[in-house]
């Protein structure tokens, strides 16, 4: 099935957003192309996952894994994985990547957030959703379908871009026109969400802020790294009501 044709079938995906990372998927592993920033900040966002929510022998779920680069890491932290996306050529990525990696524990679905949710609610003692949630028409309806999937008491984590001057400044003009991190059109302003928005998503969705953090990057290191400054990239960690 072609990325667009798969995208029509789900009602809350973006079929251009669906087939842009579609036709970059061949790269997703190459350190130095357009995924670099992914590559750079996963030891980061590992870490503070597995720190919370002690990665090994859980059940976790991987929502917009794409090709893979934290669900393979948090499967080499001995978790049993599944990552899910909407995005064809990605997702075979991923699979082909854990084959010759040799990592077994991983496995990938092409299936919305929403109808696994309804097919398989509690089941994850973990859910990841990586910045994904600026990519979709309702993010809102992804976070409830995250709080569905998760256990009761399971982790939730959300990482997403802040909607301010400044994160236009630094995520779209500094990172796709000066710095050209990632290529131009990757990200829409318009649909970077607030602090305050996710929090209520999650409020009404049933799940507890635990911790947030926020991400920066530093040009002449060229180097990310965790901060308290959620005024552009951010990360969410919250847990199911018990
Ligand atoms: N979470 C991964 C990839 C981020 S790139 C990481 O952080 O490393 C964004 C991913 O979201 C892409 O793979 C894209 O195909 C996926 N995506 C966009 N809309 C989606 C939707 N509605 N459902 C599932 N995945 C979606």
């Amino acid at each position: 099935m072609s990325d667009t044709a798969t995208a029509t079938a789900a009602p809350n995906a973006d079929a251009q957003e669906l087939a842009k990372f579609g036709e970059l998927a061949h790269r997703w592993w190459d350190p130095e192309s357009e995924f670099r920033p992914l590559h750079q900040i996963n030891p980061l966002r590992l870490e503070w996952i597995d720190g919370l929510a002690r990665l090994a022998g859980k059940r976790v779920l991987d929502v917009g894994c794409g090709g893979g680069i934290l669900s393979e890491a948090m499967a080499r932290r001995a978790a049993h994985v599944t990552g899910i996306d909407l995005s064809t050529r990605p997702l075979g990525v991923a699979q082909l990547h854990a084959l010759e990696a040799g990592v077994g524990n991983v496995a990938y679905r092409e299936v919305a957030a929403e109808a696994l949710a309804a097919e398989a609610p509690g089941t994850f003692d973990i859910v990841t959703c990586m910045e994904m949630l600026e990519h979709v028409p309702d993010p809102s309806s992804i976070v409830r379908a995250v709080a569905t999937l998760a256990r009761p008491g399971g982790w939730v984590f959300f990482s997403t871009l802040n909607r301010n001057p400044k994160s236009f400044l630094f995520a779209i003009v500094g990172a796709e026109y000066v710095l050209n991190l990632l290529p131009r059109g990757t990200h829409e302003y318009a649909k970077f969400i607030r602090p305050s928005e996710l929090a209520r998503w999650c409020r009404e969705a049933g799940l507890e802020l635990q911790a947030t953090r926020g991400m920066g990057y530093n040009p002449l290191t060229r180097r990310y790294a965790m901060t308290d400054d959620t005024s552009v990239n951010y990360l969410y960690a919250c847990r199911r009501a018990g």
